[in-house]
């Protein structure tokens, strides 16, 4: 079996190529380095160098394979409400551009890296995939568009698909094979371990009056080596009942960000240098997964997403490549 992973030299896409080779697959990497990292690249992999808006270089990629991880797009929230035009293109042309691909090399299965951005500000904490779809950026929003392409390119072209609606993805591999440091990052996580290793002289907490249970908002980490099984195990799903599914993947627990400060000042023995700011609009209070589909279809138990191991792993890589 050989999957093509489009988007595996970057952050979720690596830690998935490396599930997907211990599992047994053979895999071909498809990624333009614009995010992605040469040091995030696999020998075992075969790599090509190209973007999703090259069409034939994607026709010439998809040749032999027999199904298709698919993870390159942008995903910078702020960015995405400043340049939609930069989104549309690259999340939803880019997208088609790899389905249509499919459909003439008779490539039938298809793991899609979507979001629960998706759900924008739901009036529930705790969501299932039946909660109303309600994006709030154009990010968000790119990605359903993108599920309803997938739905019809199933009715229509018989593409069979597995949705993976992530939360907030998290810490490193364990073994320290991956090793790309996200550049310039907007997430959390990253964020407090650039302020200890002093890129920052301090990070903000974004709002320290939302009704949680210490007034600084909750999300659900997951992590990245718990995402990455779920898309082989999702691919298993699809070659044995063919059916197409959209899925949470979360813990179903939720950490506030003063309690991913202060685990990180534990576990580290670093201090961050923090202060409380003002709230971040579109942020909501608190949001976090059932993933009881996952679960139940896939045989997917999250493994490696404690928050001890998560700022763990994450911080052994930072103490390494920084
Ligand atoms: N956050 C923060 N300061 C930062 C970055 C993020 O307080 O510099 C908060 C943010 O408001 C949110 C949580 O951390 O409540 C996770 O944010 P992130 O951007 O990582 O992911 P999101 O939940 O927005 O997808």
């Amino acid at each position: 079996m050989r999957i093509l992973v489009v988007g595996g030299a970057g952050y979720i896409g690596s830690h998935v190529v490396k599930e997907l080779l211990n599992t047994g697959y053979d895999v071909r990497v498809f990624d333009n380095l614009s995010t992605g990292q040469e040091i995030n690249l696999f020998e075992k992999a075969e790599f090509i160098r190209g973007d999703i808006l090259d069409v034939p270089a994607l026709e010439k990629a998809m040749k032999g394979i027999d199904g298709v991880v698919h993870l390159a797009a942008k995903k910078a929230v702020g960015e995405s409400m400043e340049k939609p035009d930069l989104y549309a293109l690259n999340n939803l042309n880019g997208t088609i551009n790899v389905l249509n691909a499919m459909v003439k090399e008779g490539v039938k299965y298809f793991v899609f890296s979507s979001t629960a951005a998706v759900y924008g500000m739901p009036e529930v904490e705790v969501l299932d995939e039946q909660t109303p779809l309600n994006p709030i950026n154009f990010y968000g929003f790119s990605k359903k568009m993108i599920e309803d392409v997938l739905s019809w390119y199933d009715k229509l072209k018989g593409i069979k698909f597995v949705a993976l609606r992530y939360f907030n993805a998290v810490g490193y591999d364990k073994e320290g094979d991956v090793k790309g440091l996200e550049k310039n990052p907007q997430n959390l996580l990253p964020i407090i371990m650039e302020t200890i290793f002093g890129v920052r002289e301090k990070m903000t907490v974004f709002g320290s009056d939302y009704p949680t249970k210490d007034g600084t908002c909750v999300r659900d980490y997951i992590h990245v080596s718990d995402l990455a099984s779920a898309h082989e195990l999702a691919f298993k799903y699809l070659l044995k009942s063919n059916e197409s599914q959209v899925m949470n993947l979360g813990t179903g627990s939720g950490h506030s960000v003063k309690e991913m400060i202060e685990t990180t000042q534990a576990v580290t023995k670093k201090k961050v240098a923090y202060e409380m700011g003002a709230r971040r609009s579109g942020d909501p209070a608190a949001l976090m997964a059932y993933s009881e589909k996952a679960k139940e279809l896939l045989g997917w138990q999250p493994k490696h997403s404690s928050l001890e191991n998560i700022i763990e792993s994450t911080y052994r890589i930072y103490q390494k490549y920084f």
